[in-house]
């Protein structure tokens, strides 16, 4: 049976697509920007999370581990072999723990579950325009999973979005574009050597899926630019990211200033934080919208 790996499903959202949306989060993703505040999402099987901040130290949890994988680290707080938890069959910690401070973060799912969770809040897209946003990680990472789940929506008369990277193939695309009504589609380094710098791979496939959408279905794209003080926001990066875009025939992008929330995550999935710069200032964020829209404008 089709499954897929779902971390979070959230109604009433308002900020990814038009009008109230449910908001189905994906679990995995191809790129690790070093400013990313969802370490939740990366990595595609479900994980353990251990909520450090509910944490009261009692070790009820190494007690019940049956693969001795929990010890007590250098801060006081378990330190946990998450090689040990990748086989586990039992989860006993998470049972054992009295303040809730364990959970696995992602859970299998079919696509009739997924859609039948969308369905509950179908009143609220009729009446306001909304609809279902998939996002992650990266969706298209889950392609047959996100394809059956489009098209459970669809067939349920939903309207249909994707949060994407564009970090996918061709066939995969392909397969995915006429199920989807909306595509929100972030962009951050038009250089292929500094995309691979700051997300880890290069951004030839990232461009390649853009200028698939941006010819056969140019109304389908929302454009967005995570503003990143000291990586995205520089202006030779503006400049390059629009004269590609006007090679392509495409024109507005949202700027969405990065919030530097997120990093205390990080400890919770046993990883180091990344790297944190202070977000970018409002006027800040206004110059570098002014800077876009003069050149998109210029043209
Ligand atoms: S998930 Fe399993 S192996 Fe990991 S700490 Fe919990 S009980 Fe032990
Ligand atoms: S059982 Fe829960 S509260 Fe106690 S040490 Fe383990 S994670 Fe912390």
């Amino acid at each position: 049976m089709l499954t897929g790996v779902v971390f979070d499903i959230q109604p009433f959202a308002v900020h990814d697509g038009p009008g109230i949306r449910t908001q189905v989060f994906l679990k995995g993703c191809p790129l690790r920007c070093a400013w990313c505040c969802n370490p939740e999402s990366h990595a595609a099987a479900p994980e353990l999370r251990h909520h450090r901040a509910r944490c009261h130290t009692c070790f009820q949890c190494a007690a019940a581990c049956p693969s001795h994988a929990i010890e007590q680290g250098a801060d006081g707080l378990p330190r946990i072999d998450r090689r040990a938890c990748a086989q586990c069959a039992t989860h006993a910690c998470i049972d054992a723990c009295p303040n809730d401070a364990l959970a696995m973060c992602g859970t299998r799912m079919t696509p009739d579950e997924v859609v039948a969770a969308v369905l509950k809040d179908a009143a609220f897209y009729r009446n306001s325009g909304g609809g279902v946003t998939f996002s992650g990680g990266e969706p298209l990472a889950q392609p047959a999973f996100l394809e059956a789940c489009l098209r459970g929506c669809r067939e349920a008369g939903i309207a249909t979005a994707v949060s994407t990277t564009g970090y996918t193939t061709p066939e995969v695309l392909d397969a995915i574009e006429p199920l989807v009504d909306l595509f929100l589609f972030d962009l951050k380094l038009a250089d292929t050597a500094q995309h691979a710098f700051w997300t880890g791979v290069g951004n030839e496939p990232v461009f390649r899926s853009l200028a698939t959408l941006a010819s056969r279905c140019p109304e389908k794209l929302v454009l967005r630019l995570p503003l990143v003080p000291g990586a995205t926001d520089a202006p030779q990066n503006l400049a390059t990211l629009v004269d590609r875009l006007t090679e392509l025939g495409l024109g507005a992008v949202q700027v969405a200033p990065y919030h530097g929330l997120g990093a205390d995550k990080y400890a919770d999935f046993g990883r180091a934080p990344p790297m944190s710069p202070p977000p970018p200032d409002a006027p800040a964020v206004r110059a570098a919208t002014v800077a876009l829209r003069r050149r998109i404008d210029a043209r």
